[in-house]
């Protein structure tokens, strides 16, 4: 089902319906649409075992109204020009939905990871950022890739040493990759970051009392029942986060199968069986369903996609019984799947806002790499000191101590703590942007076409600014 479907066409599709609703000129439309750039490379790659094999790698840069541009790097045997296009474009929509400098880009290598040794998956990562070196597609100025699907800090430090080897002198290397190790010049949060954007995005609409009340929900996350589709990065801590809010997590596909469980699973508990056992099924006290895909549909209040694109399709949207679907994955809902969902009330918040959180604290790494130094280093004692004294001022005017805040103003705000207020700044503002959006349009569309809208209307007043076009 997924080779049949064009993912860049149903982006398209997305952007078309939301186009309509500009006052832009086609020309700039089109500008915007289409992929400024593709690199389709193959390579040998010695096996462990003497053999070799040719590997298919591909980079899409979408857009280049803002540079460098930015997204992350997929490995698996679903990978194509088309999705690595498609990927590309909503990464550039992403940025501009949450104003981080960046066009949009993304790289895929068509391997299943698992199928090779580490050693193997040195070889081919530091070949792949070989070729983009030599062809001018990677560097802190032109682009700059990062963790996605199968990736993830080990495969960016490879890159960043890489680049950093064949760039001798040149001061900013570490910003050509981010999502490194912290040693490697990586930044605190960057690895859960996705996860938790989703948590605050999911926050953010749970938090909405005319359309909670329309769903038939309560508002807040406490109590809702969730499913997760993915225990990876982003599937993982997005239920990490959730749990921690009071979810309640009632089923989990991962592509060995799926379970389910009322009352609730213990994210920890089936991470450490799954990790003892190899796989979710038989997790005690649950149910398993007979397959992985059966867990999109069942009885939920919050469906979390954070696997791969194509899961909610024609074909499954209808039977799809979450009230509110959050695309932690990139594309998890193809376009008539997505009128089908709409058909039925469904709430979806898009990937286009709900998964920014990652190429936000990765512009936030950027930035921290270009300015070499660390968030808070400067400034965290002057400010514990200056909080500290306003502490003294207030227990003397009102008489009252105040031991719990005195020591959080004497701990300061280290990186960690910047990233997260940072980020969770980003989520809330861009929400408010996408609903802004949404209420200046008549009629209102949903939530995807609203954040489109916004994200057409940043790029065409950059090109605008340009004197490019009208
Ligand atoms: P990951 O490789 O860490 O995790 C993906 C998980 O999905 C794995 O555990 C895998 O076993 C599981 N999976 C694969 N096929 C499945 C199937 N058919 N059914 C159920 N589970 C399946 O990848 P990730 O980084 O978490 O990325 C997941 C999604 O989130 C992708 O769409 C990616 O583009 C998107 N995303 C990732 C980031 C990031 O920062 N990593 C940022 C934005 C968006």
């Amino acid at each position: 089902m997924a080779d049949k479907i064009s993912l860049f066409d149903e982006v398209n599709r997305s952007f078309d319906k939301a186009a309509v609703l500009t006052d832009h000129e086609p020309s700039l439309l089109a500008q915007i649409r289409e992929c400024n750039a593709v690199y389709h490379m193959s390579f040998p790659i010695k096996r462990d075992d003497g053999t070799i094999d040719t590997i298919h790698a591909w980079r899409a840069e979408h857009s280049h109204h803002k540079l460098p541009s930015k997204g992350g790097i997929r490995y698996s045997l679903l990978v194509n020009e088309d999705e690595v296009k498609a990927l590309a474009a909503l990464m550039t929509y992403k940025c501009a939905i949450v104003d981080v400098p960046f066009g949009g880009a993304k790289g895929g290598v068509k391997i299943n990871s698992h199928d090779y040794s580490r050693a193997e998956l040195e070889r081919i990562t530091r070949r792949f950022a070989y070729e983009l070196i030599r062809k001018n597609f990677i560097g802190p100025g032109i682009d700059v890739p990062a963790p996605d699907f199968g990736t993830g800090p080990r495969e960016m430090a490879w890159i960043a040493d890489t680049y950093q080897t064949l760039s001798a002198g040149e001061l900013n290397s570490l910003a050509c990759v981010t999502g490194k190790p912290i040693a490697q010049g990586g930044i605190r949060g960057r690895i859960e970051a996705t996860g938790r954007g989703v948590f605050f995005g999911i926050r953010e609409a749970c938090n909405l009392e005319e359309e909670m009340k329309s769903l038939g929900l309560a508002t807040g996350i406490e109590g809702k029942r969730i499913v997760i589709q993915g225990l990876g990065n982003v599937g993982y801590h997005a239920a990490h986060f959730l749990e921690e809010a009071g979810a309640v997590l009632v089923g989990v596909a991962e592509y060995e199968g799926a379970i389910s469980k009322l009352d609730g699973i213990d994210l920890e508990a089936l991470v450490a069986y799954r990790k003892e056992t190899g796989s979710l099924l038989d997790f005690p006290g649950a149910e398993n369903l007979a397959d992985s895909r059966d867990a999109l549909e069942l009885d939920c209040d919050i469906l979390v996609p954070a696997a791969l694109e194509n899961q909610i399709t024609l074909e499954n949207a209808p039977r799809i019984r979450a009230k509110i679907v959050a695309e932690a994955a990139n594309g998890p809902t193809t376009f008539e799947a997505d009128a089908i969902l709409a058909e039925k009330g469904v709430l979806v918040i898009p990937d286009t806002y709900l998964n920014a959180g990652g190429v936000t604290v990765s512009y936030f790494e950027w930035v921290k790499n270009l300015s070499h130094v660390r968030f808070g280093r400067l400034n965290k004692r002057s400010v514990a000191a200056a909080l500290g004294r306003m502490a003294d001022a207030v227990e003397q005017i009102t008489g009252k101590r105040l031991p719990g805040e005195r020591e959080m103003y004497a701990r300061g705000a280290g990186e960690e703590d910047l990233v997260v207020s940072g980020l969770e700044d980003t989520m809330i503002e861009s929400f408010r942007q996408v609903l802004e959006t949404q209420k200046s349009l008549d009629p209102q569309p949903d939530m995807r076409t609203a954040a489109y809208v916004l994200a057409i209307n940043k790029i065409a007043l950059c090109y605008q600014e340009l004197g490019i076009f009208p």
